[in-house]
């Protein structure tokens, strides 16, 4: 067993770059541990992942804003504040807020995490969520 203490007031959020498009802010609350992650992460209106798996799967709940989640081959589907999303192992998606609309949830991912292209903007939805 180990306590993960809630962050401290000079924790510093994470700026997430390389494998995101557009201003996405990450708090990791638990790192890796037992193959377990678990993250709150914020995206700004417009800003999403690129396209990813994971090696055990992932569950998102999404505790502010709305956005979308999208599996590979299927059309995007509307995330709002309170949903839970799972998402099975090596199951290709991407996640991100709306257009109009930042979006923050709570990630545990399980296992590692591949990342593969950037979402293009002709499969990101214009409309707002
Ligand atoms: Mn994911």
């Amino acid at each position: 067993m180990k306590v993960f203490h809630a962050r401290g007031q000079d924790a510093l959020s994470e700026e997430r770059g390389p494998t995101f498009t557009g201003t996405v802010w990450a708090d990791p609350i638990m790192p890796a541990t037992d193959k377990v992650t678990i993250n709150n992460v914020f995206f700004s209106p417009g800003a999403r992942t690129f396209w990813h798996t994971h090696e055990h799967g992932q569950v998102l709940n999404v505790v502010a804003g709305c956005g979308w989640v999208c599996k590979a081959g299927e059309a995007p589907q509307q995330i709002r504040t309170g949903d839970i999303v799972w998402i099975a192992p090596h199951e290709r998606h991407w996640h991100g807020a709306a257009a109009g609309s930042y979006m923050v949830h709570t990630a545990t991912s399980l296992g590692v995490t591949s990342w593969e292209e950037e979402v293009a903007n002709k499969d990101y939805p214009a409309a707002s969520a």
